[in-house]
């Protein structure tokens, strides 16, 4: 059976909450482990490419990102080439780490399940390694690019409370459907003059 969980919406202050590590104990759990595949049964109902557990209620570090091919297929081909947008196989990981990150940023539009419906320009550097545990407890090292990277940002700060609206282009911020009419399709430099 597949278990779709509830998103908490921005207002829900568990999204604003200091995540918690989990201990070895915690992440064999069956609670953890069940929890990893309601959340990845989630992602994936909704179609997203990341999620955290405060958004669905429960204020651990761990995040789930995948990016599937078919969810690029409306995207044009230079502007996924300009984000370094590639699909990326699921990955769990937990008690993240940034141990290091690039100056040079990138300025695109990204939404967030929590806040439903909109979106807005955030910057983000383009480079990001990170290390973690799988969801066996193993130590993982990953090494983000482009949107991969972005993706990662954003849902390592929900870890710390911080969601992309903090640190938006406060003017770009947009509904999904003016997003999807005017600028789903354009580069980070007509962004960039726009706003
Ligand atoms: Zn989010």
């Amino acid at each position: 059976m597949i278990m779709i969980l509830k998103i908490r919406q921005a207002g829900d202050a568990v999204l604003r909450q200091k995540s918690k590590k989990l201990s070895d104990k915690d992440i064999k759990s069956e609670h953890i482990q069940s929890l990893i595949d309601y959340m990845v049964e989630t992602l994936r109902d909704y179609q997203g490419v990341g999620l955290a557990a405060p958004q669905v209620g429960e204020n651990i570090q761990l995040v789930i990102i995948e990016d599937k091919a078919k969810y690029h297929k409306k995207i044009p081909a230079k502007l996924l080439k300009e984000q370094s947008r590639k699909p990326i196989d699921l990955h769990v990981l937990i008690n993240p780490r940034v141990i290091e990150k690039s100056k040079d940023c990138a300025n695109y539009f990204e939404g967030c399940l929590s806040i439903d419906g909109y979106r807005a320009i955030a910057s983000r550097s383009k480079k990001l390694k990170v290390v973690a545990l799988d969801r066996k407890g193993k130590p993982v090292a990953v090494n983000a690019n482009g949107w991969f990277a972005r993706i990662l940002q954003h849902e390592l700060d929900h870890l710390k409370g911080i969601l992309y609206i903090d640190g938006m282009i406060p003017k770009s911020f947009m509904t999904d459907k003016n997003f999807s009419k005017d600028w789903s399709d354009k580069l980070e430099k007509d962004i960039i003059q726009k706003f």
